[in-house]
């Protein structure tokens, strides 16, 4: 009897501390895994919300990179992590993609995690080594074609933004290319710019800069209307290629079973960031869109992943491309 109202009250004290601690949360740091490595165009966006995001929640919003060829490692980790609002994940496009890419993918983005909300979407470019001796995009399919035994297509790993879009590229020139994987588009614009790799396709909040500074050619915007930040860069549509265009999405996710309180907090957290001035401002020069914050929601972000998992899937299979 006496063990049983121990129990009894043990369990009762167990639910109110950890209805006290959702209440109070967030007392400490917490920790936004990014897929991929540090430098590159997600890693922009992770760190420009993570601060962002800081301030409504009162407490650090600490961007740690787990990167991996194909950024499949960090939602995994974070499908592990303990469900209490300290660990989250940023992720892009390749939620939607990767599960029709891999046949052995150790998570699954529709029932391991609490949605968060969309952050914003984002144009990809084609961009060169320094010294891609083509004036045009006429010029650079020309070069590319011609030397396509040479030629080398840097990205993410399987299911990367970068895949992805050079899958399209490829099959709509109807020529393919050795591509060189890394970890990240970070290290992969570092290989670009030395000349060790001739293009890739990368999101415009890592290339802009790059392209501003002439440090890399441009050959278009993947995007079906020019990008406000760059408007000297034609879209590759306008420029007679069509069946590459791709924009890409940033989510927030949370492990499975945090709780509502706490979901709930970051939402207001992530729909506060998005509403900053400076922050709307920053995705624009970097040539993003912000979502309005009524798509910063955990239903927006469902809609949204299912939708694109139901647009990509079947054409990554049609292209039977297959990462084991
Ligand atoms: N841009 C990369 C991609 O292709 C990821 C990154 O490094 O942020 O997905």
């Amino acid at each position: 009897m006496k063990t049983l109202k121990f129990l009894a009250a043990f369990t009762t004290l167990a639910i109110v501390s950890s209805a006290f601690a959702q209440q109070q949360y967030p007392t400490r740091n917490i920790n936004m895994m990014v897929p991929f490595a540090a430098g590159g165009p997600t890693d922009t966006v992770a760190r420009v919300v993570a601060q962002a995001m800081s301030k409504p929640l009162g407490q650090t919003v600490i961007v740690e990179n787990r990167p991996s060829a194909g950024g499949i490692l960090a939602p995994e980790q974070v499908k592990n992590a303990k469900p209490d609002g300290y660990t989250i994940l940023i992720h892009h496009i390749g939620m939607a993609t990767t599960p029709a890419l891999y046949r052995q993918l150790r998570f699954n983005p529709l029932t391991d995690f609490e949605y968060i909300g969309l952050i914003n979407e984002v144009p990809m470019t084609i961009v060169a080594k320094p010294t891609m001796p083509a004036k045009d995009f006429r010029e650079f399919l020309d070069y590319i074609k011609k030397n396509k035994d040479k030629v080398s297509y840097a990205n993410a790993g399987i299911g990367a933004a970068s895949h992805l879009c050079g899958m399209l590229f490829m099959s709509a020139i109807e020529t393919d290319f050795l591509t060189v994987p890394y970890k990240g588009t970070g290290p992969a614009m570092n290989d670009l710019l030395g000349g060790q790799v001739d293009f890739m396709c990368d999101q415009t909040t890592s290339t802009t800069s790059q392209i501003k500074s002439g440090k890399v050619k441009v050959y278009g915007v993947t995007s079906t209307k020019r990008v406000a930040s760059l408007p000297d860069v034609p879209t590759l549509q306008e420029q007679g290629l069509k069946g590459a265009e791709v924009a890409i999405w940033h989510g927030l996710y949370a492990p499975k079973g945090t709780p509502k309180p706490v979901v709930d907090k970051l939402v207001g957290a992530l729909q506060e960031a998005l509403k900053d001035q400076g922050v709307r401002q920053r995705f624009n020069d970097l040539g993003a869109e912000t979502y309005p914050p009524e798509r910063a929601t955990p239903a927006a972000l469902q809609q949204h992943l299912k939708a694109e998992m139901d647009k990509w899937g079947p054409l990554i299979k049609k292209a039977g491309v297959y990462a084991d």
